[in-house]
């Protein structure tokens, strides 16, 4: 006994349902897993976010090895003990830390400039991390202070936090790279997956619940790149996958599919930092069970929020007298009691509670919609709902 497993459930073509296993209770999958990057979910507290349907949250190792230091949170009992969240939880390897905000380049959204460059800093940025094969050199964002992560650091860093799931610890890249970047790039993270898997397994401990270990596929939009790694890490004995990296999204849905197609089928497959509603499904048609992705938090909190014909702006005059919730088909807390109008004006003001509610709505959404799916699966007509669902959202987003 482990303590955790996964057990695939009903199929439609490459989607599936099924049960991820974890020492702090199950999760159905295929499920939305909300971001708590600092060990909180930004405005809510995990009474909502459980109420909200989350069935487990997924923390940043990064920014928690800075802050408040990995000592600290396993002093504290563990990632959920000191967050005050019993359910499931996940940690991020802070590969993608240490590199996007280390190096100073803004992420996956930035990564598309048009450039193919091995130099991965925005230009006019000073150089903050320094890839070499044994690890990572980057400087805090915080303080400017300067630290190093290994695969081996990145195993003790995430085996004090004591999340249920960890990630390999891998390289990444961006699509500004060249293929000749991104094929040493790839070799650089299947050894240091293997370094991974022998200092986790050294850091067992019968004291501890069990941890399981995904490694992460990497490999950019080179097909032959992601079948490899797929292929290379599958045979590895990690717990699950994680699908990484710089990935388009016109062609998110092929690369989910090379990758699962390679994968073996009895492990989960989470899909890195994806959580926009089209990608959502994009991801699940080809065969991924999670998801996490700050998206359906950050554009809360900067008034945006997503309803079944569109996302739409709570600031606009538009909705300055429109008393009628966010969505009329939401069950959510801040839909059943407030009104666009109340909402409108909470932003105007700046009041804390405007966060709050539109975070609220828009993490209820988003699990609502991966739940139905889950649903939709199951029924046997998940290519309908899919149809049924993009074609009214995006109708609806195109005419906003
Ligand atoms: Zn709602």
């Amino acid at each position: 006994m482990t303590g955790f497993g996964f057990t695939i459930g009903a199929r439609s073509g490459a989607a599936r349902t099924g049960v991820i296993r974890t020492p702090h209770g199950e999760i159905r999958t295929p499920a939305f897993i909300p971001v708590g990057t600092k060990a909180t979910v930004k405005a809510l507290l995990p009474e909502t976010v459980r109420d909200l349907g989350a069935q487990a949250v997924l923390a940043n190792a990064y920014h928690l090895y800075l802050q408040p230091g990995p000592a600290i949170v396993e002093e504290a009992g563990g990632l959920g003990a000191f967050m005050h969240w019993d359910g499931p939880t996940f940690t991020d390897s802070g590969g993608f830390q240490v590199l996007s905000l280390g190096a100073g380049f803004k992420k996956v959204l930035a990564m598309d400039s048009g450039q193919r460059d091995d130099d991965v800093i925005a230009e006019g940025k000073e150089r903050l991390a320094r890839v070499d094969d044994d690890g990572v050199t980057f400087r805090s964002h915080l303080d400017g202070s300067e630290h190093r992560f290994t695969p081996e650091v990145s195993m003790q860093v995430q085996a004090a936090i004591g999340a249920d799931i960890a990630f390999a610890f891998d390289e990444l890249t961006t699509l500004n790279n060249t293929r000749d970047y991104q094929v040493m790039s790839l070799e650089r993270t299947r050894l240091w997956a293997e370094r991974c898997i022998v200092e986790h397994d050294r850091l067992r401990s019968p004291d501890r619940p069990y941890q399981a270990l995904y490694g992460v596929i990497q490999g950019a939009q080179y097909e032959d790149l992601r079948r490899t790694a797929a292929r290379d890490l599958g045979a590895m004995h990690f717990d699950g996958y994680g699908i990484g990296g710089a990935i388009e999204k016109r062609n998110l849905s092929d690369i989910v599919g090379w990758v699962t197609e390679e994968l073996p089928e009895g492990r989960p497959r989470h899909l890195l930092g994806i959580g926009e509603p089209g990608d959502l499904f994009a991801g699940v048609a080809a065969g991924a069970d999670t998801f996490d992705c700050v998206s359906p938090s950050r554009e809360a909190r900067n008034s945006a929020v997503y309803t079944p014909v569109g996302r739409f702006n709570l600031l606009t005059s538009a909705h300055k007298r429109s008393f009628e919730p966010i969505d009329a088909e939401c069950d959510c807390y801040t839909c059943t009691h407030y009104t666009r109008a109340y909402l409108h004006h909470a932003f105007k003001a700046k009041e804390m509670i405007a966060s709050t509610l539109a975070t609220i709505h828009n993490v209820r959404f988003t699990v609502r919609l991966v739940d139905g799916m889950r649903a939709a699966i199951e029924r046997g007509d998940f290519d309908a709902m899919r149809e049924d669902f993009l074609g009214r959202y995006y109708a609806g987003t195109a005419s906003a």
